[in-house]
C-alpha cells in the first residue's frame, strides 16, 4: 500500500466500557468504510464503540501508543465532564 489516506477522511473508533464508564481508543487510521465495519465488528461482540472524525494521520502505528489517539480522548473526557447531564 504505497497510496497516502486523504486525512480529511480519516476515522477513529473508540470503544466505551459501561461498567466503570471508561473510554479506550481501538483504532485509528481508518477509512469511513473500514470504520463502519469495525463498528459492526464491535457491536456484534456487543461492545459499545464509536465512530470519530480524526482531523490529522496520527504517525503511531499502534494506538496505544498513540499521543493523539489519547488527546482526542482527554477532550472527549473533557467535554463529556463539562456536561452537568452527565
Ligand atoms: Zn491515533
Amino acid at each position: 500500500m504505497s497510496e497516502k489516506p486523504n486525512p480529511c477522511n480519516l476515522k477513529l473508533v473508540m470503544l466505551f466500557d459501561p461498567r466503570d464508564e471508561s473510554y479506550s481508543i481501538c483504532s485509528h487510521n481508518l477509512s469511513a468504510e473500514d470504520a463502519r465495519q469495525k463498528l459492526d465488528e464491535l457491536r456484534d461482540e456487543g461492545l459499545f464503540a464509536v465512530i470519530l472524525d480524526q482531523p490529522l494521520h496520527h504517525a503511531a502505528d499502534n494506538p496505544d501508543d498513540c499521543t493523539a489517539c489519547r488527546a482526542e480522548l482527554a477532550w472527549l473526557l473533557a467535554e463529556s465532564a463539562g456536561d452537568p447531564q452527565a
